[in-house]
């Protein structure tokens, strides 16, 4: 058994930090998150030296790892451009990986999933935009909310109620997804700025009035949206992780460059000594967890509880690093890249379920455990 990854994968991660350092350059990390633009140009760049594939899954990890960890908010903005692709790899038809899928991959489109409304976010079943068969197609009303790449996406993986749900337990059914393009009439998206971190990622609120969706664009099975959402965020949650193991160890990097100015008898401080332990315990858990929920996702055989205690515990792990980076710094942290890391660690809390969600979801799979046993 061996707990290295492949050479080549070590090589892309190589190559990813080298890239970031080069390209995420201390004005330009400035500037996005001042300015909130979408970083587009750099995006382009990242598709250019080939970052984006979907041949080797791991690649894509150590990049949004080696990307986080320089800057969280470029990084994942333009990893991001492909959000919800593998949605059309495992359900999309061959016409709709023609349309939209490959050219999302060459970085000629950019996509987006819209499942959060303004009065459901952890609640998927309980969304209330509608998607109802006509004779042209399928008319599209409702309201999305916290969209990332809403305004610069061109098009959405959008989840809608096509059926009224069979009974109370049963709300997951009766919904479906699709594709809807930003462009067509009656697509509003409005974005959304002041934003406490990754302000370099595009947020956008979009309403939909009576868009007309074609038939070819239902993706998968209508009224199974829900469990091809779920399937999604399975896959998803782990690149989370990644963003959130990644984001630690760029707070660790900022703290050694702290503790290198610092006389020793400031690093000989045992109070500073425990907290570096700590921290570096605590990452290289996160890391292990997520490359082990990874290694399930990528072999086609997923763990959903695993994969939520990787998205979970790396979350939280981002956070109580900044969190402890910051007592040893102080108030020199203000307005620095640590306070810019600080605010960008808390995302990884909510996005692709919260922890809460991420928690019931383990313990719902433990408490099966209690009829096996019975
Ligand atoms: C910057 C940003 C980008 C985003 N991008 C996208 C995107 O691209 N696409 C998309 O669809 N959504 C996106 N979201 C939405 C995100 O997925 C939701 O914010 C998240 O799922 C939580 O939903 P909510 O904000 O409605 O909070 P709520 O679901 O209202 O939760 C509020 C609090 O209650 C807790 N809670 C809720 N239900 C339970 C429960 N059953 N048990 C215990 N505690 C519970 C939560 O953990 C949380 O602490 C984005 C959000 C942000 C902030």
């Amino acid at each position: 058994m061996s707990f290295e990854l492949p050479q080549e994968v070590e090589e892309t991660r190589k190559r990813a930090r080298n890239f970031a350092l080069r390209e995420f350059t201390k004005e330009l990390i400035e500037h996005f998150d001042e300015t909130e633009e979408y970083p587009n140009e750099i995006r382009k760049k990242v598709f250019d030296a080939g970052f984006i594939t979907i041949e080797n899954p791991w690649n894509m990890l150590v990049t949004m790892e080696e990307f986080c960890r320089v800057d969280p908010g470029i990084g994942l903005s333009t990893l991001a451009s492909v959000f919800g692709s593998e949605i059309l790899l495992l359900y999309g038809t061959d016409e709709q990986k023609e349309k939209y899928l490959y050219p999302t991959l060459k970085g000629e489109k950019i996509s987006a999933v819209a499942v959060t409304e303004p009065g459901a976010g952890s609640d998927v079943a309980g969304i209330s935009s509608r998607i109802e068969k006509s004779e042209k197609g399928w008319i599209l009303n409702g309201h999305k909310m916290f969209i990332t790449n809403g305004t610069v996406a061109d098009h959405y993986y959008l989840l809608a109620r096509s059926a009224p749900p069979p009974s109370k337990e049963k709300r997951h059914h009766g919904l479906t997804l699709a594709i809807v393009e930003r462009k067509w009439n009656g697509v509003n998206p409005v974005k959304l700025k002041g934003k406490l971190g990754m302000r370099a990622t595009d947020t956008a609120e979009i309403t939909f009035e009576n868009v007309l969706v074609p038939n070819e664009n239902i993706v998968g099975e209508k009224g199974k949206g829900f469990y091809i959402i779920m399937t999604f965020f399975n896959i998803s949650r782990v690149y989370v992780a990644a963003q959130s193991v990644g984001t630690a160890q760029g707070i660790l990097d900022l703290l050694l460059e702290y503790l290198a100015e610092k006389p020793a008898s400031f690093r000989e401080m045992e109070y500073v000594q425990f907290a570096l332990a700590e921290i570096s315990t605590l990452i290289e858990a996160a890391r292990n967890i997520t490359y082990k929920a990874a290694a399930k996702v990528f072999s086609f055989n997923p763990d959903p509880a695993l994969t939520s205690m990787a998205k979970y515990y790396a979350a939280e792990v981002a956070n109580q690093v900044a969190n402890i980076a910051f007592k040893i710094v102080g108030m020199e942290a203000s307005g620095s890249k640590l306070e810019k890391l600080y605010r960008d660690a808390k995302i990884t809390e909510i996005w692709e379920g919260t922890s809460e969600i991420e928690k019931l979801v383990i313990s719902r799979m433990i408490l099966k455990k209690i009829q096996e046993v019975k």
